[in-house]
């Protein structure tokens, strides 16, 4: 008895060591959406729930909510800060635009390094220069650059342990999401889908960086594992060559993994989202063009696909299927979902990718008119599609322009929802907003943009754009919503507090009550918010944070919705708050 009692208290021991200790651990990685006194992953957890069952902060007392410090990324570069910041062992690391990462301490909000990436001239981001999130493990903190390269840093001096290089550049490469640790790899994407870059998910090993698989997600690739010596071994091809692509469109086929993955250790299943079917115009292109718009669930410990589901097959408005596949229980079951851009709402199972449900998120959709649920497929709507341009009448160079709906940024674009357990609801950044699209020719050239289109973007109702939508993945029903004049562009964090907390490009940092969507706080941060909102507990504290900073993809892209935005200021600075003591 007395020995037993004595190894216990060895083991309690040594486990309040490891607790204690700066590394970050694959065990606290697996339970940060548990730990309420961290943030280890882009998500608050792999599975990307954005729920904290933290619940000092609530619906009574979150009107007294008041900033603890703010701390300014500085330089001449500001542009879109759509980073999400992690929390760990007394401090912040937070990214920010142009390839830049910062570590600030938590108490006082003092910078204690940065480390400002050198990027080179002819770096090709599509959407602003902007950086979504590092990563943690054991004492590294890890990043994607605007060069597509992954810098490993140590999190105590900001000194460089470790660089590799992801892809090239010059060929319209770049990398900004958030790398995902899971069972003790590094999993990675690519961006690149507007210049014929070709979509992967890499596996490396954290601690060196060396590759461990390769995984493309263009059918017709060759996926590869890697020996410790860096030797590389046939891992089979993506799909069939050749059976949903014609001749050799699929060598420069886009489907981008830009958004970076969500992992769920139940199934043992990294899900990815993958973008566009490159080039733009469909015509080009017969077939569903595998596994482009599409969730690819791949098995990380064999490097191969499980399972896909496509949202649009054959795509013809840039509906990239980039968003985070969340998994959450339902009806007993271990399901995602996925608030596509393309409209529609989608619950799969998570082991078998079986569709189980299926239900628009936006008011106005004209591609499809719904999504039959035996088949998995869209019902499209012939004539919403872009005319062909090798029809085009003579003299004239482009295909039949149509007005399709939701515009090509999206019902939804990057800015990650978020799922309580405790509402079982989902809380959608959505966008109503509508184009005019027409195709042109095109031809692909290494480096230069392949779209083979053409676009003007519109709101679809006078009063406003954004809406924040509380969504029940059951019924397909919208709960609440909360409207935004500008393009919501930020995400989502919802709390055991019933709170659900979100960002404007207005300047808003808010919060409402999650079961009613009656608004209850609002922080003006001096620019626009574009990013998701973090919480933690810090000696009995709850503090919340989030980044400012407009920018991102809507300036660039937007057409009149940019000009109704365009007096909007840039920034690019963190905020952080919390209740009066
Ligand atoms: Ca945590
Ligand atoms: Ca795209």
């Amino acid at each position: 008895m007395k020995l037993k009692t004595l190894s216990l208290l060895l083991a309690g021991a040594l486990a309040s060591v490891t607790v204690h200790s700066a590394g970050v651990s694959d065990a606290m990685i697996a339970n940060d959406a548990q730990s309420t006194n961290d943030v280890l992953s882009w998500g608050l957890g792999t599975q990307g729930q954005r729920f904290s069952a933290l619940k000092t902060i609530n619906t009574g007392n979150v009107s007294k909510l008041v900033p603890a410090w703010s701390f300014s990324f500085g330089g001449e570069k500001q542009r879109g800060q759509e980073s999400q910041p992690l929390i760990h062992n007394g401090k912040m690391f937070v990214t920010g635009s142009y390839s830049r990462i910062y570590a600030i301490d938590l108490k006082t909000g003092a910078k204690l390094w940065k480390y400002e990436h050198r990027l080179p001239e002819g770096i090709m981001p599509c959407c602003d220069v902007i950086n979504r999130g590092a990563a943690l493990y054991d004492n590294l903190v890890i990043f994607a650059t605007l060069d597509a390269q992954l810098i490993a840093l140590d999190q105590n001096t900001g000194d460089v342990v470790w660089k590799e290089k992801i892809d090239e550049y010059s060929a319209g490469y770049s990398a900004s999401a958030a790398p995902l640790i899971a069972g003790g790899l590094l999993l990675t994407g690519v961006s690149g889908g507007e210049f014929g870059a070709i979509g992967r998910v890499e596996a490396r090993n954290p601690k060196t960086g060396d590759l461990v698989w390769t995984r493309p997600v263009v059918e017709g690739h060759m996926g590869y594992t890697y020996d410790k010596d860096g030797n590389k071994k046939e891992n089979g091809v993506s799909g069939t060559t050749g059976a949903t692509w014609p001749g050799d469109l699929w060598k420069t086929g886009g489907a981008t993994t830009w958004l970076g993955g969500t992992y769920d250790a139940k199934t043992g299943l990294a899900y990815f989202g993958t973008g566009n079917p490159a080039p733009w115009n469909s015509h080009v292109r017969k077939g569903d063009n595998l596994f482009s718009c599409s969730t690819v669930a791949i098995d990380i410990k064999t490097g191969k696909i499980k399972w896909h589901y496509q949202g649009t097959p054959n795509d013809s408005w840039d509906f990239d299927g980039a968003n985070e596949f969340v998994t959450f229980d339902m009806d007993g079951k271990r399901v995602g979902a996925k608030a596509d851009r393309n409209g529609f709402f989608y619950v799969n199972d998570a082991s078998t990718g079986k569709l189980l449900n299926a239900f628009p998120f936006v008011k106005k959709i004209t591609w499809a008119t719904g999504i039959d649920l035996q088949t998995g497929r869209p019902k499209f709507v012939a004539d919403n599609r872009p005319g062909d341009p090798s029809q085009a009448k003579a003299g004239e160079n482009k295909g039949k322009t149509v007005l399709a709906a939701p515009a090509f940024l999206g019902a939804k674009n990057q800015m990650p929802m978020a799922y309580s357990p405790q509402t079982g609801l989902f809380y959608v950044p959505s966008n109503e907003w509508e184009m005019d699209i027409w195709n042109e020719p095109i031809s692909y050239k290494r480096g230069a943009a392949y779209l083979g289109a053409g676009f003007t973007i519109k709101p679809v109702f006078n009063d406003y754009i954004g809406s924040l939508r509380a969504m029940d993945p059951k019924t397909g029903k919208m709960v609440w919503e909360i409207k935004n004049n500008a393009p919501l562009w930020g995400g989502v964090l919802t709390t055991a507090g019933n709170l659900v907390f979100w960002g404007t490009p207005e300047g808003y940092l808010k919060a409402a009550d999650a079961k009613t969507g009656k608004e209850l706080w609002k922080f003006q941060t001096g620019s626009g918010v574009v990013a998701p909102p973090v919480t933690w507990n810090e000696g009995g504290e709850q503090y919340i944070a989030v980044v400012s900073g407009w920018g991102g993809a809507v300036p660039l892209w937007g057409g009149e919705v940019a000009k109704k935005v365009n007096f909007l200021e840039q920034g690019g600075s963190v905020w952080v708050f919390k209740l009066p003591k």
